[in-house]
């Protein structure tokens, strides 16, 4: 952490706040120092039990820390604690997340657009889908087996029948079986996501709108973990596969999006956005509260909003961070990092494809690797308890751990491998989810250890 940074920031905070009138801290308000020194202690002390999802060998979750930079604007912004509510709550940071807001809508092509933050994508993905219910209300929501599991679970919250839409080998949403649902006249919505939670599958997104020319339904795009990768679909761009280029350019003409800047934004949790590509569905959020606005005329952020108060502070991070790091091509900003971190992939896809031990699940879209032990023994059975064991012995190595995650994966997605002796209902393969720029340099240490690991066996 740049401490001088901080430091500094924290001073010209400080010289601004003490141009009110002075007054004295409440009695009820001050601590012993000593006893702040001991919470704080024992504060980091349990703080040990977490991974390092700061360092390169952590490769498992979708886990890591903001930048600085965010977490610097985020503690100032947070020393006045604006809600974003309303404007009167906080004009700084609403006018910051308007205008970060402005920039995701430029990145994704939504000339007009409604938009703004949301404290997760949970929750962003269910203002889309509850906008999409009041637009079709006796429709269902269709998203495929291979979905954010909290879409079905926002049909319930909404009172929509949720629809499940078979997915193909590599985690895809399986054509056929939709437009054999939309046949049916009973679907309103097609959720598409981009970047699977599971294996960072993109969802063929253009065949879906062209099946709209056919039938009557929105496109929601759950970008929620790969919307940021955007920035890589530019002309020629060897790091994103023609199929997936090809969505991400649709997602322009699609009804609305999610993104979530605390995934691959760089932000601290607490960051997700939704954008709507009609603003006129703003009408759906109409309501009087009677306290809340009585100073502005302009339009609040809490009248587009299902939530009430949400942080200013995490409007002030996405504003400083992208400042810092601009939605602009893959040369610089974020998509240099992205860029890495899908080269990564790329690259540990091609060590596990070369080797003789290990298999790839899928070829990665985007920076997520899945990848089993090649075993004599195809019973999947067997490989799932071989991957079970190096999983944590990497992880309990006293001198130099490495993290990886399990993923359970059904048959489908295993169609490519004929071999396998299916005598267990599921496959437990690897998942590592490389989500730093390190992780290129950090590949050939992370291949090289697993491959060690299998021969203890
Ligand atoms: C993470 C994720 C979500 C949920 O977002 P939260 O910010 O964790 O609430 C939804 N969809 C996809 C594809 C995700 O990866």
């Amino acid at each position: 952490m740049n401490t001088e940074l901080l430091l500094e920031g924290l001073q010209q905070l400080s010289d601004f706040q003490a141009r009110w009138h002075a007054y004295e801290v409440d009695e009820t308000l001050r601590m012993p120092a000593e006893k702040a020194r001991e919470v704080i202690t024992q504060l980091v002390e349990r703080l040990h039990d977490n991974y390092p999802f700061w360092h390169p060998s952590y490769a498992g979750q979708m886990l890591k820390p903001p930048h600085e930079i965010a977490s610097i604007a985020y503690f100032l912004a947070q020393q006045i604690n604006p809600n974003n509510h309303a404007l009167d709550g906080g004009p700084a940071t609403a006018k910051m997340e308007t205008e970060v807001m402005a920039e995701l809508a430029r990145l994704f092509r939504f000339t007009e657009y409604l938009g703004h933050l949301t404290s997760s994508g949970t929750i962003a993905n269910l203002e889309a889908l509850w906008v999409a219910r009041n637009l079709h209300r006796d429709k269902a929501i269709a998203y495929s087996s291979e979905a954010h599991y909290t879409h079905s679970r926002m049909c319930e919250v909404i009172g929509a029948k949720g629809v499940e839409i078979a997915s193909d080998h590599q985690g895809r949403m399986d054509l056929e079986d939709l437009q054999a649902k939309l046949e049916t006249g009973a679907i309103g919505t097609v959720v598409m996501t981009a970047g699977t939670t599971a294996l960072g599958a993109i969802d063929p997104i253009f065949a879906a709108l062209e099946l709209k020319k056919k039938y009557d339904f929105r496109i929601h795009v759950d970008g929620a973990y790969g919307g940021f990768f955007k920035l890589l679909q530019i002309a020629d761009s060897p790091l994103l596969g023609e199929q997936e280029a090809l969505a991400y350019s649709s997602i322009a003409a699609c009804d609305s999006l999610v993104i979530d800047p605390h995934k691959h934004g760089l932000q601290p949790y607490g960051c997700g956005a939704v954008l709507f590509r009609d603003p006129t569905v703003g009408r759906f959020y109409k309501h009087d509260s009677p306290y809340t606005y009585f100073t502005s005329s302009e339009l609040h952020l809490g009248e587009i909003s299902l939530e009430c108060s949400r942080a200013g502070a995490a409007a002030a991070a996405l504003w400083a961070t992208l400042q810092c790091f601009p939605l602009q091509g893959i040369e610089k900003g974020l998509g240099a990092i992205l860029s890495k971190t899908r080269q990564a992939a790329l690259e540990w896809a091609k060590l596990i494809t070369a080797s003789e031990e290990l298999r790839l699940l899928a070829q990665p879209s985007l920076d997520i690797v899945t990848f089993f032990p090649k075993l004599e023994d195809n019973r999947v059975s067997a490989i799932s308890e071989v991957t079970h064991r190096v999983f944590s012995e990497l992880m309990n190595d006293t001198q130099h751990p490495i993290y990886l995650a399990k993923m359970n994966a059904k048959p489908h997605l295993l169609a490519e491998h004929a071999d396998l002796i299916w005598d267990a209902p599921m496959l437990t393969v690897f998942r590592s989810v490389l989500m730093k720029p390190e992780h290129l340099q950090y590949v050939p240490q992370l291949h090289q250890r697993v491959l060690e690991a299998l021969k203890h066996d």
